[in-house]
């Protein structure tokens, strides 16, 4: 049998598959992989249907539907004040992940280095190792904040490019204005690109507003900005997404997107520029995702685990270190298994697996689910103690 030299040994199946299967094995209530179990707008799926019956089946124009490209430029200034050339610099792609992966495959030559912030979200580092690049990673403080003079120490000559991600997965944790201007401040006068995962820009709490790289003209010039329909719209399984980057960086991402997907589906395209017009649509996000914190965070005061903040994304972080030795993996495996609610453990978001028996509860979901999946928590509380 033909067997290949893996060029990525380290990488086994993605956490969020593994827990998401076993979840669906042994009937846990979900709380795992990030996705919302409610429906989106039935208008956006109208839409869809529309355009397919209109005849939009064939590919899209390899940027982008020019109409999409235009509102999501006009979005960008209404939200950002930041004027982007719908044509030059936004670009229309599968998905956030497949942003990161056109960024990073025009960004990396071998054994150049790029800075992580750990914990990282699952894909950014598969991808660095995959183009040859030395992967940096640095961890966020016991808060997770961003420990300024241990990346300005890790930054020298090699490093290629750094990549942050605001509201925070796994943490729910946000970038404040001072941190992107102490960014802007370390990465002046270096020719460091920036990447900047900006997924969950409208899921953001307590009357506090998103720092989208966008509204940094500084840093603006080094970036590529990622953003998801994904996670606005609760429909991550369209894998629609954006990137806007200046001119130049925009053309070299092109340049693999061309030759990765080529152009994203077309029916989507058109039903979300027609779509993206209604603000109400993202403006409403931030109460509408508080209020399932605030009423999740509330049921899991019964429960004995620790609550961390959570200041945007639609992830719940709590520590059970006092509760167990177990590692977090062994533990979110059992409590799945034995208490029927299944979690992501978080060492899995650092390459050494370094574990603060922290777990990442997901509350995009119906009222409901949340009661059942802190019902079965309930009932099996011993279970969560030391085994
Ligand atoms: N970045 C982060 C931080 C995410 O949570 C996700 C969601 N899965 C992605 C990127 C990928 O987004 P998409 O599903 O649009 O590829
Ligand atoms: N981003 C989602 C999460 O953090 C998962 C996406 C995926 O399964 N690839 O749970």
């Amino acid at each position: 049998m033909l067997s290949l030299k893996s060029k990525l040994p380290a990488v086994g199946t993605t956490i969020f598959s593994v827990m998401s299967a076993l979840a669906n094995e042994v009937g846990a209530v979900n709380l795992s992989q990030g996705f919302p179990d409610f429906e989106a707008n039935p208008k956006m799926i109208d839409l869809v249907n529309e355009s397919m019956k209109k005849g939009l089946n064939q590919y899209a124009p390899m940027i982008g539907v020019a109409t999409l490209r235009e509102t999501i430029a006009e979005k960008t200034r209404f939200l950002y004040g930041a004027s982007c050339d719908a044509d030059t610099e936004i670009t229309v792609v599968s998905g956030a992940s497949e942003a990161i992966f056109d960024a990073l495959a025009c960004i990396i030559s071998p054994n150049d280095e790029v800075i992580i912030l750990e914990p990282a979200y699952d894909l950014y580092l598969p991808i660095i190792t995959l183009f040859g690049g030395k992967v940096i990673p640095i961890s966020l403080d016991s808060n997770y904040q961003i420990p300024f003079e241990l990346l300005k120490n890790a930054i020298n000559p090699k490093t290629k490019a750094l990549l942050i991600n605001s509201p925070h997965n796994p943490t729910g944790a946000i970038l404040k204005k001072n941190d992107l201007e102490q960014l802007e401040k370390l990465l002046e006068n270096t020719d460091i690109v920036l990447i900047s995962d900006e997924v969950y820009e409208h899921i953001i709490f307590d009357g506090q507003s998103h720092e989208s790289v966008m509204k940094y003209p500084k840093l603006r010039e080094r970036s590529f900005v990622v953003s998801s329909f994904g996670k606005t719209y609760h429909t991550t399984g369209w894998k629609l997404g954006y990137c806007i980057a200046p001119p130049a960086l925009t053309k070299e991402l092109r340049k693999v997107h061309q030759f990765n997907t080529f152009s994203t589906n077309t029916p989507m395209q058109y039903a979300m520029a027609e779509f993206l017009k209604s603000k109400e649509e993202y403006l409403h996000l931030p109460d509408f995702y508080q209020e399932r914190r605030d009423k999740f965070k509330k049921m899991l005061e019964a429960t004995p685990f620790k609550i961390l903040p959570c200041e945007g994304t639609y992830f719940q972080l709590v520590s059970y270190a006092h509760l167990s030795d177990e590692k977090d993996t062994d533990y979110t495996v059992r409590l799945t298994k034995e208490a029927k609610v299944a979690t992501i453990p978080i060492s899995v978001f650092y390459r050494n697996q370094t574990d603060r028996k922290v777990i990442r509860f997901c509350f995009a979901k119906k009222y409901e689910t949340l009661e059942k999946g802190i019902e079965n928590l309930l009932k099996s509380k011993d279970k969560l103690y030391q085994k």
